[in-house]
C-alpha cells in the first residue's frame, strides 16, 4: 500500500530510536514495504530486535550507531550519507522524565537532558539532513511529537502525572514549533515538514495500559505519511489523520 515506486527506486527513510518501542515498528513496516531504511539507534550491537528485521528485510537495510545528543556523531552520519537521498526523515527518539518529580523539586540536569533529546536533536538531525531530503522525491521531514505537547489539550497539570510533566510536555510543544518554523524555511526546497502524534501505544514508554498496540499506531501514522503533500507542511496531524490542536 504504502511502497509507492519513484521512477523504479525505492523511498528511503532514516529513523532514529530504531531499536525499540515505535521506532522499531516503523523500521519493521518500512522494511516490509520494501523501503530502503537507514535505522539509527544508540548500541547497534545490543539492538537484537532490530538486527532480526534488518536480517528479514528484502530492501537496503542499514543499521547505524547514533546518539541523538552526539553532534559529531550527527556530522559523522550526515558524511557518510552525503549526496544519498533521503525521502522520508524520521525523528522519532524521545524520553520523559521520571513522573514521580514534583512541582517544586523539579531536576533541572534532567529538564536540559530531555530538551537535549526532545528538541535540540530533532533540530540539529533537520539541518545535517536537509540536502538528503531536498535531494530525494517525497521531501519529507516528520517529528514524531506528542497530544502532551498540546497547549490547548493541557487541562490538568500534575492531575495526569505528580510531576506535571514538565520536561515532556514543554519538550514537545517546543518541537512543535520547531516544525512550523521548518516548514516555512524549507517550502523553497519542496519540504514537507510536519508533526504528528501516534496517540497513546503500548511501548516502554507509553506503559502497558496504553490503547493502541505499536503496529496500530505506525500503520495509521505511515498512511499519514503516504498522503503528505507539500500543502500540509506544518500541520500538526494525529496518527488517524486527523488535525491536532495545538
Ligand atoms: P520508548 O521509550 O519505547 O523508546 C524510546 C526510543 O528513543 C528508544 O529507541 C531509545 O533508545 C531512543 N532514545 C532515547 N534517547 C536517545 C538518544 N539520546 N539517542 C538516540 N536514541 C535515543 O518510546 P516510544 O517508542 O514510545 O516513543 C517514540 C517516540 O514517540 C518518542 O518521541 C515519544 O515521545 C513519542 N510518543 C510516544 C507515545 C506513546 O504513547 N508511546 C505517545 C506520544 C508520543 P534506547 O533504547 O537506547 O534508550
Amino acid at each position: 500500500v504504502h511502497a509507492e515506486n519513484f521512477g523504479g527506486r525505492m523511498p528511503t527513510v532514516l529513523i532514529t530510536g530504531a531499536n525499540r518501542g515505535l521506532g522499531l515498528e516503523f523500521a519493521r513496516q518500512y522494511a516490509d514495504d520494501g523501503w530502503s531504511v537507514h535505522a539509527c539507534c544508540r548500541n547497534p550491537e545490543t539492538a537484537e530486535a532490530l538486527n532480526g528485521v534488518a536480517a528479514g528485510a528484502a530492501a537496503d537495510f542499514a543499521i547505524h550507531a547514533l546518539d541523538v545528543t552526539d553532534g559529531a556523531a550527527i556530522q559523522s552520519l550526515a558524511a557518510t550519507l552525503s549526496g544519498q537521498p533521503v525521502d522520508l526523515l524520521l525523528n522519532n527518539a524521545g524520553v520523559m522524565e521520571d513522573r514521580s518529580m514534583t512541582f517544586g523539586h523539579l531536576d533541572y540536569g534532567q529538564w536540559e537532558d530531555v530538551l537535549r533529546i526532545n528538541l535540540l536533536a530533532p533540530a540539529r538531525i533537520a539541518e545535517a539532513f536537509a540536502d538528503n531530503v531536498a535531494a530525494s522525491e517525497r521531501k519529507l521531514m516528520v517529528m514524531i511529537s506528542s497530544g502532551l505537547g498540546s497547549l490547548d489539550e493541557n487541562q490538568e497539570g500534575g492531575r495526569l502525572a505528580p510531576s506535571g510533566l514538565y520536561f515532556y510536555r514543554t519538550s514537545k510543544a517546543a518541537v512543535n514549533m520547531m516544525t512550523r518554523n521548518l516548514a516555512h524555511d524549507l517550502k523553497e526546497r519542496g519540504i514537507t515538514a510536519v508533526v504528528i502524534s501516534p496517540g497513546h501505544v503500548r511501548t516502554d514508554m507509553g506503559g502497558p495500559t496504553a490503547r493502541l498496540d505499536p503496529a496500530e499506531s505506525i500503520t495509521g501514522v505511515l498512511n499519514v505519511i503516504a498522503g503528505l503533500t507539500i500543502s500540509d507542511s506544518g500541520k500538526f496531524l494525529f496518527y488517524d489523520g486527523n488535525q491536532h490542536a495545538w
